[in-house]
């Protein structure tokens, strides 16, 4: 069993049994008494937040961190041994002593407390707070050696999240219970993933305030968004990658319709910065630990969604294995989607021209090859607006890209073999259907709009593909002057269900996916 631990730091003995109530009462698995929290730490203290932590019923660990190594109090090491060994003697089922400090005195106090209540198990640890240690490995090996029946525990900080893999090899080799964990917001997956791997526990705070460690999860966070109970070692493992990442739907989204259609996966956000090699490495790093779905064994991610800025360096990757891209992705010249196939073969593909195709078509009842000859005004020339532009001119829609950058415009307009014009020349629009692809009227600008209300006419389609707020100040005047309005969040919803039938092979529950979505945008 892998434990999620709540870890219980408060400077009071009262607002520490308070925590405890509201552990048990969010799920906890296990309780970590953080004492070094307790101002004015003593031996009395430690008793009271115990006997408070033991009436719950659940396994509690009692940690009395040294601030050399996280510790929120600065006592002196003989006052923490003398804690841990009271801590034993008073019925605690664990007690987390740093590695550094075994020794001397306090490894003879902490044992000789230990032979006296052999139920009680010990946990010998070792952080790291700036970065990774040089080979975890090794460390977890010198903590068995030291103490073979000590639960070696290793966390360090992920700088970034190719530091994660050393520690997952930790527990994809161990051969016993262990708590191998990276802290920071690169470590996010060693959190989660540890009930997949086996780990002996993860750590979570009640909420974001209560954190005791950077980078770690809220309770409700990884058995709410992140599907705790449900995480199994055949568990297969999806995620967006991307740089931001923080602000992604696609985990609550896809998380939401695994859970409805009781499919065994969970979805990550990973943050992957950098440029091409820290993608690839990350690549190859998921590919050599076991891709290919849950039943490989290993990691098991199955594929990813992949957003700004590594989707030309998705279809780069794929590209670069001799792998299969779907043309479309080729023409556009990028891959929002890749799956991990057995053997860790990975194919690309774009969902996000199908996307906003989709939605438009299902708004205006029409089939895609009714767009044939329809004039389309596609508003922008980056990456939403090539997607656009690509699945639009592959049905034989009239188009033309008005963009800031003339150049830009008609770079893309020569691609597609369309019509181009600088964006003071909308005074004089004539088409059936208006697609904003710019960023602007987007959170928190929401007060711009990229085309004056004087332009839009009543008998117009127009397609806000801005998603955030959901009615933009655009969609807001075409609708006031009669035209049919289509907002992003269309878009994003089709692209994501392509993706998922890419991922599982069926198709998931729109509704579930909708509610999702208007959800995290209120
Ligand atoms: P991008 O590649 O950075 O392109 C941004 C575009 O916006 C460029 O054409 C740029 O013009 C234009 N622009 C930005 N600020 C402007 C300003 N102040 N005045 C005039 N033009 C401006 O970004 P992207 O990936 O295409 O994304 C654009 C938007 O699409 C995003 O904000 C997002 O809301 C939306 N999107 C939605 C979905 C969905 O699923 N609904 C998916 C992807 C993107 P220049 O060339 O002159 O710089």
């Amino acid at each position: 069993m892998t434990y999620l631990a709540v870890s219980i730091g408060s400077e009071t003995v009262d607002a520490a049994v308070e925590q405890i109530r509201e552990a048990k009462k969010a799920g906890a698995e296990m309780l970590e008494l953080r004492t070094d929290y307790l101002a004015g730490c003593d031996v009395q203290k430690v008793r009271s937040v115990l006997a408070a932590g033991r009436k719950t019923g659940l396994p509690v660990i009692v940690t009395c961190r040294d601030a050399a190594q996280g510790g929120a109090a600065e006592l002196s090491v003989e006052q923490r041994a003398q804690l841990l060994a009271e801590a034993i003697a008073a019925g605690a089922d664990f007690v987390d002593c740093e590695f550094d400090n075994f020794s001397g005195d306090t490894r003879d106090k902490v044992k000789a407390a230990l032979a006296n209540r052999p139920k009680a198990g010990l946990i010998l640890s070792a952080h790291d707070f700036a970065g990774p240690f040089a080979d975890p490995a090794k460390l977890y090996n010198e903590i068995i050696r030291a103490e073979l029946w000590a639960i070696p525990k290793v966390v360090y900080k992920a700088n970034h999240i190719n530091d994660c893999f050393a520690a997952i090899d930790v527990l994809l080799h161990g051969d016993r219970e262990a708590i191998v964990l990276c802290m920071g917001a690169s470590g996010l997956i060693t959190r989660v993933l540890s009930k997949k791997l086996g780990g002996f526990a993860t750590f979570a705070s009640l909420d974001a305030s209560c954190a005791t460690a950077p980078g770690q999860l809220s309770i409700g966070e990884l058995k709410g968004l992140y599907r705790w109970d449900e995480i199994g070692e055949s568990t297969e493992v999806f995620g967006v990658i991307g740089s931001p990442i923080g602000h992604s739907m696609s985990p609550a989204v896809f998380n939401a319709c695994f859970e409805a259609g009781e499919i065994g996966a969970l979805y990550l956000p990973l943050l992957v910065e950098g440029e091409k090699p820290s993608f690839d490495e990350f690549m190859n790093n998921v590919i050599v630990r076991g891709g290919g779905g849950g039943t490989g064994g290993g990691l098991g991610f199955g594929g990813f969604s992949v957003t700004i800025p590594h989707k030309t360096h998705a279809l780069d990757f794929v590209n670069g294995a001799g792998e299969f891209v779907e043309p479309l992705a080729v023409t556009i010249g990028a891959v929002n989607t890749l799956k991990i196939g057995f053997g860790g073969i990975v194919s690309g593909y774009n969902t996000d021209y199908a996307g906003a195709r989709d939605a438009l078509t299902a708004a205006m009842g029409i089939g895609p090859h009714d767009l044939h000859n329809v004039k389309v005004a596609v508003v922008g020339a980056g990456g939403a607006a090539r997607a656009v532009v690509a699945g639009l001119a592959d049905v034989g829609a009239r188009l033309t890209i008005y963009n800031r950058t003339i150049s830009k415009a008609r770079d893309l307009a020569g691609e597609f073999k369309c019509r181009y014009a600088a964006l003071p020349d909308l005074a004089t629009l004539d088409a059936r259907v208006l697609i904003n692809c710019t960023s602007i009227g987007m959170s928190p600008d929401a007060d711009a709009t990229p085309v004056p209300s004087e332009f839009i006419k009543k008998d117009m389609v127009v397609f806000d593909t801005v998603y955030n707020p959901l009615e933009t100040r655009l969609l807001k005047e075409s609708r006031a002057a009669g035209a049919k309005c289509i907002s992003g969040v269309e878009m994003f919803i089709r692209q994501a269900m392509a993706q998922y039938k890419i991922f599982i092979g069926a198709e998931p529950d729109e509704d579930v996916m909708r509610a999702a979505v208007c959800e995290r945008l209120g």
